[in-house]
């Protein structure tokens, strides 16, 4: 993938020609100190490198939507979900990569695919922060246009369309190849024998001891920019029609593995931190062995005791005691 420099003025004629195709999407900070993902003006500057407080999984698998509704007369309806394009401007890699396991996760959900075939990604180059700890990656994440170190990236045809209608901006002699640092990580891969130490770790005291901080408050899991387990609910109307609704859930909440009967599968919290760790390391059926944890430091960030996967790793693994 061939990047070309630009010349000044190309960032601000980007958003503007990104603009007449949809709905503009980037961080700001807030008079609170948090940065979000929010509606954006043409005079958003490209140059942000902030990760927002709740990632862009929001968009794709709002926090409460409806899946279908059957009204009495029986004509079956799905809602309609928006035509218009979002475009997330300024999104970091370890969203891209977020979202490309999303991708995966949801292949076959239709309100998922609806919108994401609408979401315009523009890329951009992170500085590392104290809490991160993303792992490297065997290939770029998806994007359709990638920023860095004054030169641009097309990852899609929708993205060389772009710099072609943008080509006076651009330094055609010239082509870089995307930044090493994009793939290279952070952190170590884990390792290969990660299941068989999961495994074994079933009685160790790590996930007691740890658990025994936890307050689950779940606010791991909603900054997390891929966890989207959701529970399903279905309500009827009076008239008979019936509306089924898909809410975000957590893992970390004491009913999340409720089932009928009464019987819940993961009563006490260190099973369920135990859970949450196997998730994000370990992956579940078709994608076990998929590490999802994309090395955020969201979690890290938004725990009020200080509860690090990244640390239950180490300490799986024996890197520390
Ligand atoms: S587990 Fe934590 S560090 Fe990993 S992707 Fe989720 S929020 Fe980020
Ligand atoms: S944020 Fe920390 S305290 Fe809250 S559920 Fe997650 S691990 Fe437990």
């Amino acid at each position: 993938m061939a990047g070309h420099t630009y010349r000044k003025g190309f960032e601000k004629a980007l958003v503007e020609h990104l603009h007449r195709d949809g709905q503009l999407w980037g961080v700001a900070v807030d008079d609170d100190g948090v940065a979000r993902l929010r509606p954006a003006t043409t005079a958003f500057e490209l140059g942000s490198t902030k990760l927002p407080l709740i990632p862009p999984k929001k968009i794709l698998l709002p926090p409460r939507e409806a899946m279908w509704h059957l009204p009495p007369d029986g004509a079956y309806r799905e809602p309609e979900i928006q035509n218009d394009k979002t475009v997330l401007l300024g999104i970091l890699p370890c969203d891209l990569y977020a979202l490309w396991y999303l991708d995966r996760v949801f292949a076959e959900d239709s309100s998922y695919l609806k919108r994401r075939q609408k979401l315009v990604l523009v890329g951009t180059m992170c500085q590392p922060s104290e809490q991160c700890f993303c792992p490297p990656h065997a290939s770029p994440p998806p994007f359709d246009l990638f920023l860095a170190e004054g030169c641009v990236w097309a990852g899609s045809s929708l993205g060389q369309s772009c710099l072609a209608d943008l080509a006076d901006h651009l330094d055609m002699s010239e082509s870089r190849p995307l930044p090493a640092e994009l793939t290279a990580g952070k952190s170590d891969a884990a390792p290969e024998d990660l299941e068989r130490l999961f495994l074994e770790s079933r009685h160790r005291p790590l996930w007691k001891n740890e658990a025994q901080r936890c307050l689950s408050c779940g606010a791991c899991s909603a900054v997390c920019p891929t966890c989207y387990c959701y529970d399903v609910v279905d309500s009827a109307g009076l008239d008979g029609g019936v509306t089924r609704q898909r809410e975000w859930d957590n893992c970390f909440f004491r009913n999340h593995a409720l089932v009928a009967g009464g019987h819940n599968f993961r009563p006490d919290r260190a099973e369920r931190l135990r859970f949450r760790f196997e998730h994000k390391y370990l992956g579940f059926g078709e994608m076990r062995g998929e590490q999802s944890c994309v090395g955020c430091g969201r979690c890290v960030s938004a725990c009020p005791v200080d509860i690090d996967l990244s640390s239950l790793l180490n300490r799986l693994c024996g890197v520390i005691q």
